[in-house]
């Protein structure tokens, strides 16, 4: 099962993302979580990398596109993945879409979560990081998800882990230019999401588009989005 995850900053992509990911039980691979882990270990690549995304540019995709393929390539990858924040333009996507056709593989879902810029921006401010699991969703103002509270301090919800925030999360100026880049029809992520959905319309029917409106809660969102990856819970 191959699936790419396509969301604005603050759609709630990788908390759903992680749901699906649990069902299938395929790698949740998010290109900005690899990033992030070698910003922190200090290897080269993020050492490359940082710059870009403390200013809430891209990496170049001299540096994204061989990260992202050369992940899918590991063994725990041989089932299907969730990819998830790749590919975020056109020349990424076609780079993917190249890269599969020649390992025989293909997608079989483009899940797309759409919500206005706006109300993305706000729901990226109240974000919190679990420093203990990555797939802990917490947010501020996101009733569902709030972040628990121990001894005066907000701590992870699943796990009473310490909370952080992502210093490009604060940033508004880099929001702003994160979400000029995913709402481009021209060359950005919405681009890229077009394409896939051009291959789908010419395809013989394998690759499947999920369009699901990001408005209401995480749970009312996973719910639609199970009926129409037709799992049960
Ligand atoms: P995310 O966690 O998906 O919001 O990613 C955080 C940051 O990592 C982005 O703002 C970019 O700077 C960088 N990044 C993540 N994915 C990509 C990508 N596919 N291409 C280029 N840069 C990326």
């Amino acid at each position: 099962m191959n699936i790419l995850f396509f969301g604005p900053n603050g759609s709630g992509k990788g908390t759903q993302g992680a749901i699906v990911q649990k069902k299938y039980h395929i790698p949740h691979v998010e290109s900005g979580v690899i990033f992030r882990d070698n910003i922190s270990r200090g290897t080269e690549l993020g050492k490359k990398a940082k710059g870009y995304i403390d200013r809430g540019e891209l990496v170049p995709d001299e540096i994204t596109i061989p990260m992202i393929l050369d992940r899918l390539k590991e063994p725990d990858c041989a089932e299907g993945w969730l990819l998830d924040g790749f590919p975020r333009n056109v020349n990424q996507a076609r780079k993917l879409d190249e890269a599969l056709k020649a390992a025989g593989l293909g997608l079989n879902y483009v899940i797309e979560i759409v919500l206005d810029r706006k109300l993305a921006k706000d729901r990226i401010m109240g974000r919190r990081l679990c420093v203990n699991d990555n797939n802990h969703p917490n947010n501020v103002f996101i009733e569902a998800i709030k972040p628990a509270e121990k001894g005066g301090k907000q701590v992870c919800r699943v796990c009473g882990g310490e909370l952080k925030t992502r210093s490009d999360d604060q940033d508004e100026t880099a929001i702003d230019k994160r979400h000029a880049i995913y709402y481009s029809t021209q060359d950005g992520t919405l681009a890229a999401v077009n394409y896939f959905k051009d291959q789908a319309r010419k395809g013989k029917g394998e690759l499947r588009i999920i369009e699901l409106d990001g408005r209401p809660g995480v749970k009312e969102v996973s719910e639609e989005l199970l009926k129409k990856l037709g799992i049960k819970e």
